[in-house]
């Protein structure tokens, strides 16, 4: 009598959790192994998603934390066509990776102000405090919103060591300089911390835990070049229609991401302050392609994601819902301030429309860490590991 006693690290609390934020399905799963059987992007090797199915219904949630498969998993919903329960793995999956983002993240207030919709007001109104606070601080006063010479064009210049910045530049500075550091941290704690788990996970041999530069050198070009070819994207079958949108939303952030940087470099180091006209200038051109980007890779994956939903082939959670239109308001009131500095009779809203882009984008810093949108990261860090194992796998063999 008697045998070997498990242990089992079974958290029910976190079963709770990926319920509460899309994988509600969790528990129809009977283990038949349809999904990976049909998933384009499992590995004969380490095939998913049923093994983590399995995993989550019982909570196992330390193991889960640890698998750069729920990373690897992009959502394409084939799995959940030919699921015969209607299990949706592909929604736990999301759900999962939500989780992860949780939990390798310092400050979870943020990810639980991101991922429920009473959080949205409250990260609004944060946004909408520092803009305010500083604006009429910098502009010596509330300024007239109505005209735009007077905000957000007016307010003055300030020397700033050997610098040159108008008001409405200086606020910007102080508002998103610290908060993009804030999050840059934060995200390297985070990456680190997974990368960290996967290595403990298989066993790395410390001949190949090779340094963080080295990873750099050998695995994340290679990771991004696949990244900005969407080459796993293109094999999946039931959602192949994610992959153009996908593909945009990403270059267009690439092109915003360029266009601040020379905006800043030509701004606020070289100081050529003056507003620049957005239908001339080739630095706002530059920007308007990104946002015509943002706002067609927005609008196709609403219309797409709610095409799939309605035919039962994707959820649309909140966490879904939450990015896709902040990213189509971004892009939006982008726009708004472009059209209202350029028509005279409807100039008085442009005040309205750059309040209303800087808060968004004061909450779209923040999704960088804690929303879907952190799969930026971690995707990319997932990506990276399994070329690194690849790589040593045909090593060692
Ligand atoms: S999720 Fe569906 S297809 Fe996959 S093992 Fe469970 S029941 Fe089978
Ligand atoms: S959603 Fe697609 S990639 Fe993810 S597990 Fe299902 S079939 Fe595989």
């Amino acid at each position: 009598m008697g045998g070997e006693v498990i242990k089992i690290d079974a958290d029910l609390s976190a079963i709770r959790e990926v319920q509460a934020v899309g994988g509600d399905t969790l528990k129809k799963c009977y283990q038949c192994a349809t999904c990976a059987t049909v998933c384009p992007l499992s590995p004969d090797e380490a095939p998913f998603p049923r093994k983590q199915m399995i995993l989550a219904q019982w909570g196992f949630k330390e193991k889960l934390l640890k698998d750069p498969t729920v990373w690897l998993c992009h959502q394409c919903g084939d799995c959940n066509k030919y699921c015969p329960r209607d299990a949706k793995p592909g929604d736990v999956f999301a759900a999962l990776r939500l989780l992860v983002i949780r939990e390798v993240m310092p400050f979870k207030i943020l990810y639980s102000l991101c991922n429920n919709l009473w959080g949205l007001p409250i990260l609004a109104l944060i946004g909408l405090f520092f803009i305010l606070f500083w604006t009429v601080l910098l502009f010596g006063g509330v300024p007239n919103f109505a005209d735009p010479n007077s905000f957000p064009y007016g307010g003055g210049y300030y020397k700033v060591w050997f610098l040159e910045l108008p008001a409405r530049v200086l606020m910007i500075d102080i508002i998103f300089m610290p908060l993009a550091g804030f999050i840059a941290v934060v995200l390297l704690t985070g990456i680190s911390k997974l990368w960290n788990n996967y290595v403990e996970t298989f066993n790395i041999l410390p001949a190949y835990r090779y340094r963080w530069w080295q990873i750099v050198k050998m695995y994340l070009w290679p990771a991004i070049k696949e990244i900005l070819n969407h080459q796993r994207f293109e094999k999946c079958n039931v959602n192949n229609w994610r992959t153009t949108p996908h593909q945009m939303l990403l270059y267009a952030f690439i092109i915003l991401a360029i266009t601040t940087a020379i905006v800043f470099f030509m701004a606020d180091i070289l100081g050529f302050h003056t507003p620049w006209n957005p239908l001339t200038h080739p630095v706002k051109w530059l920007g308007n392609i990104g946002g015509i980007l943002l706002i067609y890779g927005s609008l196709n994956m609403i219309a797409g994601r709610t095409r799939a939903s309605m035919e039962n082939y994707l959820k649309n959670s909140y966490p879904d819902l939450f990015l896709m239109y902040l990213i189509l308001v971004v892009g939006l009131t982008g726009f708004g301030i472009v059209i209202c500095r350029s028509i005279e009779f409807i100039n008085f809203l442009t005040a309205f429309f750059y309040i209303a882009h800087l808060v968004a984008v004061f909450i779209l810093f923040i999704s960088v860490g804690y929303s879907k949108l952190a799969h930026l990261a971690f995707r990319t860090t997932a990506v990276v590991f399994d070329l690194y194992y690849k790589d040593i796998l045909k090593k060692v063999s």
